[in-house]
């Protein structure tokens, strides 16, 4: 192995490492050797590298022992230099602790051994030298049973499993009929450190070992080991988190927060982790040590007065026993209160962001352990980056760069109650499908909803699939869930539409619409049940869980405000109705980039002139129905565009695979049979004719327009004429009629040629005009390929990014869920392409037919209309690409202006 540095040590205000070696000496390393720089009181210590984990993977234990040898004992050395104490003495004992710390916090995953260097023999000497007996013991079991657990393996590896350490503990203080670990006292110490001895000897078939180095080699090499536990690789994997980043290993001495009535242990946050308020708190534990705080095992006390006081009021306790039982820090401690208080303002400017601390008392001396980074909730994650701004402590690229975009979600949509979340449980999980919360009762069919909505009901619409036909009673329910289809499936884009909760996909839950029935989890659910949706991880919920509306404060505006300022592209939304409109202009659209129009059919009787267009068995008859679509048409451009005045409006026409919309049921069948005038075998027969095996791929978008040019007619007719009438009421309304579907530029021609002849009908028709552009939306791989020839004729281009994804993949939006996330989990796919744009093939589709576009018309407007246009991540490729707008649904408007703004930044 080459000679290098490998270890570095830190203590008494010195360091050789510092913040900036993340990469190096792992989080937990890199910020001790910090705090020591800036004055922080920390244990003194020494980290080996991440690279030493990488080594250690390769040419394993031996030879990392003999290449690390004379660092890790001079970094010994220094540590009992420093502390006046020697390692393995039986006189005057150094204790350290073994600490994991990657790169990147991975909670709980990794492992840490405290009070390394005890034996027989030595805690002797540790008891006689503090003259605490007790205190020496307590330090003694505590090794032995995290040495047993994680260097000898004895950790339980399923949750089934009893720890036989913690069994042997909970049996000695039943013996003794006590129940908190601080009421043993010596002689119970002494007898668990025995028996933990002996359960060791007969799982591991071997002695526990007293030599302190064996000890110390033992558990470096044990929190190396811990990289590659099967909990670290699957949390590794989840976070995406490269497998060849590994651990250091921080050697440290201890300090002891178990010593006594005047020793604690705590942990703290420099603000509210979860309001983002600038409140100091935390909680902490006398007489303990290291994980004893989180570990539950006694109730922790509050940090500082305040906080203590308001703990009380929401345990119920009176403010005596408060004071008695559980005073705060501030109360028990007050001079190391100070001291930590000091400190922890001093660390979060420093650090310049919220902090998360662990420190320890000892003897009433303060010692910090830890610092980081503190992991918060996206309404505090906005208020702090804003609070931090207007306090000066950090710059405005500083705050937007801060925020997570898509942490934003939460602050859009309802919320589960945080008391009632706590308690509710998760029956199965499907797709986070459209974000929020919801709660309501289980009804299975649409047509049903008004009547339970009639009678004041919260209701949970539940499907095996969602059609045009539910719409409605997707409208009237709090939350829409379904076992098939994907992220782009029909229930999963309106519900977004609609910024309406929906878990999509949930292929464990068995619906029965026979029996009116939905099984989750072997329990059976019937209509009228309460379950409840969390539309932002997928987790269905038994029975009813409270929600709460989220506050949208000013905080919230200022960083959205701020967001524009820096980033170059706009966003518009995808909006098929006023009310849609108006959320979106709410928050801060810029206009339409994708106004649906055959979602405008979906509701009510405007279904059934569609359906009669479809049925008609010639050019009369379809326009006969198209004479009764047109005023519906109008009327709802007209309020459309009178929302979204003075901003484009992108109209895409007719697009639906025409199997969408016929009535498949024969009550509906029967309905259209009469409404028409003809017999059911007619319409029978007509659906089986329209019937396509290949319905994505078949008799859609402009290809419906050039068959069929009167709906081509019409639908401009609506547009113009809704776009005219509004200008006499003084209401500007800038239409962008939008071709769907091209592959070929005739295609696009042919359809910009009607559309343009009708124009000018209408303008003669009416002596005005308006100003309107027809452009085409990109979703065909040929027409991305011939983009100069298409753009030699369209005004602008919108990717549609689901298409072009189904279509480049060779992948069908409603089919492939659970195919998806099978090779997601298999490593085959980084992620799911409908959810994020694929830049290596997609994306390549995307930038080529963006350059060739404007090769041929260089002012040739450009945007992304796809569920991408609200994915943060494909929105920054947008932005590198040189888009000019992206354009999503209403909720996702916000995370889109962030990150426009953040890769502005970014790319500076
Ligand atoms: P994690 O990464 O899981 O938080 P840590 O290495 O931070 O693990 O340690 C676990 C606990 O032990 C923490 O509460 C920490 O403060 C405490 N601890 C670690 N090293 C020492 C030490 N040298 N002296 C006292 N307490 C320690
Ligand atoms: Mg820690
Ligand atoms: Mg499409």
């Amino acid at each position: 192995m080459e000679n290098k540095k490998r270890i570095y040590t830190f203590g008494n205000g010195k360091a050789e490492g510092k913040t900036e070696m993340k990469n190096l000496l792992g989080g937990k390393g890199a910020n001790l050797a910090e705090m020591n720089l800036i004055g922080v009181p920390v244990p003194p210590g020494f980290t080996i590298t991440t690279e030493v984990c990488t080594e250690y993977n390769k040419y394993g234990r031996d030879a990392i022992v003999n290449v690390l040898y004379d660092e890790v004992k001079a970094g010994i050395e220094n540590i009992e230099n420093l502390m006046n104490t020697k390692f393995g003495s039986e006189e005057n004992p150094c204790l350290v602790s073994v600490r994991s710390g990657a790169r990147v916090s991975m909670p709980g995953m990794m492992d840490t051994v405290l009070n390394l260097g005890l034996n027989d023999k030595v805690v002797e000497g540790l008891a006689k030298k503090s003259n605490n007996p007790r205190f020496a013991w307590d330090s003694y079991r505590r090794f032995v049973q995290m040495y047993g657990d994680v260097v000898l393996d004895m950790k339980p590896k399923n949750k089934d499993d009893i720890d036989p350490f913690e069994e042997i503990l909970e049996r000695i203080k039943e013996e003794k009929g006590v129940k908190e670990d601080t009421e043993l006292e010596l002689e119970d110490l002494k007898k668990l450190v025995k028996e933990f001895k002996k359960a060791i000897k007969e799982n591991t078939k071997k002695e526990f070992p007293e030599c302190p180095w064996e000890q110390l080699w033992g558990a470096v090499m044990a929190v190396f080991d811990s990289w590659n536990t099967d909990r670290a690789k699957y949390y590794r994997q989840m976070n995406k988190i490269p497998e060849e980043w590994g651990t250091a290993v921080n050697v440290q001495a201890m300090v002891y927060g178990n010593m006594g009535q005047n020793s604690a242990t705590g942990v703290a946050f420099t603000r509210d982790a979860a309001t983002g308020e600038d409140i100091f708190n935390g909680e902490y534990l006398i007489n303990a040590q290291g994980e004893d705080v989180v570990a539950g095992i006694r109730t922790p006390q509050q940090i500082t007065l305040e906080g203590s006081k308001r703990w009380a009021k929401l345990a119920g306790v009176s403010e005596e026993e408060r004071k008695k039982n559980f005073p705060s820090l501030e109360e028990a401690m007050p001079s190391a209160y100070k001291e930590l208080s000091d400190l922890e303002t001093k660390l979060e400017n420093h650090y310049s962001d919220m902090q998360d601390l662990e420190f320890t008392v000892q003897d009433g001396k303060l010692w910090f352990l830890q610092t980081r980074v503190g992991k918060r909730t996206g309404a505090a994650m906005v208020k702090m980056a804003v609070d931090m701004l207007e306090e000066g402590m950090i710059d405005e690229k500083t705050a937007l760069l801060r925020v997570e975009p898509k942490k934003l979600d939460e602050l859009l949509h309802p919320v589960f109650e945080k008391k009632a979340l706590s308690s509710a449980k998760v029956m199965a999980k499907g797709l986070p499908a459209s974000p929020g919360a919801a709660t309501g009762k289980i009804i299975f069919f649409s047509d049903e909803a008004e009547a339970w909505k009639e009678d004041g009901e919260d209701i949970i619409l539940v499907r095996i699939e969602t059609s045009p036909e539910d719409l409605k009673g997707m409208n009237l329910a709090e939350g829409i869930l379904t076992a098939r289809g994907g992220m782009t499936s029909h229930a999963a884009v309106v519900a977004r539409g609609m910024g309406k909760c929906c878990v999509s996909g949930a292929g464990e839950i068995k619906i029965d619409y026979k029996k009116r029935t939905l099984t989750m989890d072997g329990k059976v659910y019937r209509q009228g049940d309460w379950i409840s949706l969390n539309g932002s991880t997928g987790e269905i919920y038994n029975g009813k869980v409270a929600t709460v509306d989220p506050e949208l404060g000013g905080d919230f505006e200022k960083l959205m405000k701020l967001s524009d300022k820096y980033s170059k592209m706009y966003v518009r939304t995808n909006a098929d109705t006023p009310e849609d409109s108006r959320v979106a202009r709410k928050f801060g659209a810029k206009g339409i980039g994708l106004c649906r129009t055959e979602h405008m059919f979906f509701g009510g009787d405007k279904i059934k002139a569609i359906r009669e267009m479809i049925l008609a068995s010639d050019l009369e008859g379809r326009k006969k129905a198209l004479d009764k679509l047109l005023p519906i048409q109008r009327q709802d451009f007209e309020g459309i565009f009178k929302e979204m005045h003075d901003l484009p409006v992108t109209v895409r026409l007719l697009d639906p695979p025409l199997h969408e919309f016929v009535p498949h049921e024969s009550a509906s069948q029967k309905e259209m049979a009469d409404e028409m005038g003809i017999s059911i075998q007619e319409i029978e027969l007509k659906v089986k004719l329209l019937k396509e095996f290949n319905p994505m791929l078949g008799t859609r978008g402009c290809r419906l327009g050039n068959l069929y040019p009167e709906i081509t007619q019409m639908q401009t007719r609506a547009i113009i004429e809704a776009a005219l009438n509004l200008k006499k009421q003084g209401i500007k309304a800038i239409p962008e009629i939008m071709i769907p579907l091209v592959g070929e530029m005739k295609e696009f021609k042919m359809q910009e040629e009607i559309v343009r002849d009708t124009a000018e009908l209408i303008f003669k028709e009416r002596n005005d005009k308006i100003d309107y552009l027809v452009g085409t939306m990109m979703e065909i791989p040929r027409a991305t390929l011939t983009a100069d020839k298409v753009a030699s004729v369209a005004e602008f281009f919108s990717f549609g990014t689901n298409d072009l994804t189904q279509m480049t993949y060779g992948l069908s939006r409603d089919d492939t869920a659970a195919l998806i996330e099978e090779y997601v989990k298999k490593g085959i796919y980084k992620n799911d392409p409908f959810q994020v744009l694929d830049q290596d093939g997609v994306g390549q589709l995307v930038e080529i037919g963006t350059k060739r576009g404007r090769s041929a018309r260089n002012n040739l407007k450009v945007g992304v209309c796809g569920e991408h246009g609200g994915e943060p991540e494909s929105v920054k490729f947008c932005h590198k690409i040189g888009l000019d707008y992206v354009s999503c649904s209403p909720f996702r408007i916000p995370i889109a202006r962030l990150s426009a703004a953040q890769a502005a930044i970014e790319q500076e």
